[in-house]
């Protein structure tokens, strides 16, 4: 069907103007006939959090998201968008995307009334109908919902109308989605306004009461101990919120490497042909597991699953540079490269005790370890691997480290017995790249086992009695 360009024409099409509310639930019911999961590349919901959502649309409801840092929040607010017609109609020009059929601004309203069937509609695509604000003490009401224009008042024109307000975000919104994220760091006096909005369709601007019946659908998020804890949100605000819906982290290692895969910046856009042995990313996804157990981390802020992805794009790219310098043909990971998770980790945890930053990197150390035992004790076992213990304990040593070329670790694995079918345990790891990668994993386990010592200087590791 052709896009009107007039009210008229609107008419005549018989093109229903629902509130967003509606079009949600009509386009979540189209979803659910036809079996089409919604939000599509959010991983790890689908039991919890989808559902959740799902009632909270079909029954028209306010939603709160609460949940700790990195859970996909403000990804599953967005996503909210598909649910929303692909165009709408509205008034030409108007600033708050006005429904032609029944206008609220003043505006609008008079140029319905003059120029009636041939009033002009243009279509706004459903990605302009989206707006988000970061709350931080520093939004304003001005920000948020608008602001008396003192050149308009000056004008004479009438004060308590919508036509000397500078509209805020919200309002700029209207027919849509507004997001408001970490919500409780708004002022007392915002969410007043905000409540207003919600409840009473007007608001009070510099004092003066104004009538703004919008028809935005306001989700909010929150880190839910900011939330629950006493005074940091209003009650009607807070009541104003009919659902709360309780996001998590990936319940399985396999949901956070498949989050870590899919968010991490694409492996084409490295210089050279990327292979990450299965074990290296279970050894990152179970270290942000084991840091999220972790008591000398502050669980009420979270670990988020940006540790995996960065921690992930860390290695490759300390494997890259190892590549680029010796001029291998593939960026393979090992665990020498584990360092570089170091500096990618800091920052996105916080600490229980606030102690020195060394601290933490020991921290990070110790979780790296835990996660190599698991993800070593899940491949191989210490008894298979016998004869590669009583190698060293005949007096060898072994040196490795993150720049020492593949090619070098290929003389070892002949050398020493045992390794070749410990590596082929690992699966199918043909090029010298992973099999350098494959060896510093097992020998890295071994010592973690306390069945080889483990001396480190500089950049150079070596494993021996
Ligand atoms: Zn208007």
């Amino acid at each position: 069907m052709k896009e009107a360009k007039n009210l008229g024409e609107l008419k005549k099409n018989g093109h229903p103007v629902l509130t967003v509310r509606e079009e949600m639930r009509k386009n979540l019911v189209r979803y659910l006939e036809t079996a089409t999961r919604i939000l599509p590349g959010i991983v790890g919901y689908d039991d919890t959090v989808i559902p959740d959502i799902e009632n909270a649309i079909l029954s028209g409801h306010h939603m709160v998201f609460l949940g700790e840092r990195g859970q996909a929040k403000s990804r599953v607010i967005r996503g909210l968008v598909s649910l929303l017609d692909e165009r709408i109609p509205i008034v030409q020009g108007c600033e708050i995307s006005d429904n032609p059929c029944a206008p609220i601004c003043r505006s609008c309203r008079r140029r319905l009334e003059k120029e009636g069937d041939a009033l002009p509609v243009e279509w706004i695509g459903r990605e302009q109908r989206y707006g988000e604000k970061l709350a931080t003490p520093d939004v304003s009401i001005a920000d948020l919902i608008g602001e008396i224009d003192p050149i308009k008042v000056a004008e004479g024109r009438y004060l308590a109308d919508e036509e000397t307000i500078h509209y805020g975000l919200i309002p700029r919104t209207n027919r849509g989605i507004f997001a408001i994220n970490e919500l409780p760091d708004l002022t007392e006096k915002v969410q007043v306004g905000l409540f207003n909005l919600m409840e009473e369709k007007d608001v009070q601007i510099k004092g003066y009461k104004i009538r703004l019946p919008l028809d935005v659908v306001i989700v909010a998020s929150a880190n839910p101990e900011d939330y629950t804890s006493r005074g940091r949100i209003i009650t009607p605000l807070k009541d104003r919120f009919d659902v709360q819906i309780r996001t998590h982290y990936p319940r399985t290692i396999q949901d956070e490497l498949l989050i870590m895969e899919q968010e991490a910046a694409p492996s084409s856009q490295r210089s050279k042909p990327v292979q990450v042995p299965q074990f290296m990313k279970e050894i990152l996804g179970y270290m942000t597991f084991e840091a999220r157990k972790s008591n000398e981390i502050n669980q009420t802020s979270g670990v988020s699953v940006r540790v995996t992805i960065n921690n992930y794009e860390s290695i490759i790219s300390n494997a890259e540079k190892r590549s680029l310098r010796l001029k291998e043909g593939e960026v393979v990971p090992r665990i020498s490269d584990l360092h570089s998770v170091l500096a990618s980790t800091g920052g996105k945890i916080e600490m229980e005790y606030v102690g020195e930053e060394k601290k933490e990197d020991e921290l990070v150390e110790k979780l790296l370890n835990r996660a190599i035992v698991k993800v070593f004790d899940q491949y191989l076992s210490i008894n298979s691997l016998q004869k590669v213990v009583d190698y060293f304990n005949s007096g060898w040593g072994v040196e490795v480290s993150d720049t020492m070329p593949s090619q070098d670790y290929l003389e070892g694995i002949k050398e020493i017995p045992g390794l070749k079918e410990a590596i082929g345990s690992l699966g199918t790891l043909e090029s010298p790249a992973l099999m350098a990668s494959a060896t510093e994993f097992v020998l890295e386990g071994l010592h973690l086992h306390q069945k080889l010592n483990k001396e480190v200087e500089g950049g150079r590791i070596t494993y021996g009695k």
